[in-house]
């Protein structure tokens, strides 16, 4: 089925980030996977080309573009071209961190931190998750301490995309000095900087996605400027349930954008690789296995699409965001593990694009919430 969903401004803008993509990521690609970490460069580089901050509006040195299309567009060629863990980092600064400065920050933090968000000066990771507190994020123990005009941060967070790479973390703390499992206003929201006590751990050795960095953050009473809080106190976790919406829809395209990906990459390679004197692709177990498979990407970007344009009319609710990334994360996992088989041998060897979407995609159904979480996010809306 034709996929009807672009326009003119998006396919030029596809131009763009497909020539980005080629001039910049290609011919380094395999050295950031081996050294677990990109360079500063592909940020700035990626700013200059007007790839990041899409949605800051030009008073802060953006360009205003808040059709999510455009994200979608990015996602679609980082897929295409295997460069999936540029699109794990983006994702962190662009979809995570940016709309709560967006919608929450004053004007003074705005000016601080848009520009060189957009510009790829600064780099942000979005740090949620402890040790001990990641699906139920009121089990969260970093805690922030007010003093005079500042508050002293103190705690450890771990899974940290961007952690050791970036300038800045958007740090949930608990600030009514209570213990235990917290209420919805015991945490609030803080732009923390790489200062004394800010330390990071060791690189996290991921499965796949391995050319972005994932490590522990340690805060030993990091003195942060009262006027670094985001929102008001007490509002963080009202502030993070707001922002998932963004959150889910931005994985669940990701999703959709690897599982067409690796279908139109296993339909090559099953016309080309032949066995007992035929193309794999005309086994009739082949062309069943894609026939299923070409269908659910088909359905999976329909769906995906539409939760992008109600994304863009602010009508994506977070279980409807629920929906989205729980189907598309679960098909994409499934996918590239029957498009792996399709490969035989070849599937297992990191060098086909299959088996590093397989790894790469294993991380969709966990991060941002499990697919456990989305189901019981969807379950009380359906019982409410
Ligand atoms: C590579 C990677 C990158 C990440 N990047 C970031 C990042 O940049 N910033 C950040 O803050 N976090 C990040 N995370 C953390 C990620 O969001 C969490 O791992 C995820 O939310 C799950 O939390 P957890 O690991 O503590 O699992 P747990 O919460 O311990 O869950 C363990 C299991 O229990 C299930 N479970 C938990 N609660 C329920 C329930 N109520 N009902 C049914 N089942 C339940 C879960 O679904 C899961 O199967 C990242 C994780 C990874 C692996």
């Amino acid at each position: 089925m034709e996929r009807n969903f672009f326009e003119e401004d998006h396919d030029l803008f596809r131009e763009v980030a497909r020539e980005f993509n080629n001039r910049e990521i290609a011919p380094k690609y395999a050295d950031w996977d081996r050294n677990h970490m990109m360079p500063r460069s592909m940020w700035t580089a990626a700013g200059e080309q007007g790839l990041l901050g899409l949605a800051v509006p030009e008073d802060f040195g953006g360009m205003g573009m808040t059709d999510y299309r455009f994200r979608a567009v990015m996602d679609e060629e980082f897929a295409r071209s295997n460069h999936l863990a540029v699109g794990l980092a983006l994702h962190l600064h662009d979809d995570m961190v940016l709309p709560h400065l967006l919608a929450y920050g004053s004007d003074e933090l705005k000016e601080r931190w848009l520009p060189p968000m957009v510009s790829g000066e600064k780099v942000t990771s979005v740090a949620w998750t402890e040790p001990g507190a990641g699906s139920d994020l009121r089990g969260v123990r970093t805690k922030a301490v007010r003093e005079g005009d500042d508050y002293l941060i103190s705690g450890q967070k771990t899974f940290i995309g961007n952690g050791i790479s970036g300038d800045a973390s958007l740090v949930l703390a608990r600030t009514d000095g209570s213990t235990g499992r917290g209420s919805a206003k015991s945490f609030s929201l803080f732009m923390v900087e790489k200062a004394e006590g800010y330390s990071t751990g060791k690189q996290l050795d991921k499965m796949g996605l391995k050319a972005s960095d994932t490590a522990e953050l340690f805060f030993d009473n990091v003195r942060v400027p009262a006027s670094n809080l985001v929102g008001e106190e007490g509002n963080g976790l009202r502030y993070v349930t707001e922002q998932l919406p963004q959150g889910r829809l931005a994985i669940a395209v990701a999703s959709s954008a690897v599982a067409r990906a690796v279908f139109d990459a296993t339909v090559t390679y099953t016309k080309e690789r032949n066995a007992f004197g035929e193309r794999v692709v005309d086994f009739q177990n082949s062309r069943f296995a894609l026939a299923d498979i070409r269908t659910e990407v088909e359905v999976t970007e329909s769906y995906v699409d539409q939760a992008m344009l109600a994304f863009n009319e602010g009508k994506l609710d977070a279980a409807s965001a629920s929906q989205a990334k729980l189907w598309a994360s679960e098909r994409v996992k499934s996918i590239t593990d029957r498009c792996l088989q399709l490969h035989g041998g070849y599937g297992y060897i990191l060098e086909y694009p299959v088996a590093q979407a397989y790894l790469a995609s294993r991380l969709l159904t966990i991060f941002g919430g499990t697919s456990e979480i989305m189901r019981e996010t969807i379950g009380r809306d359906i019982a409410r």
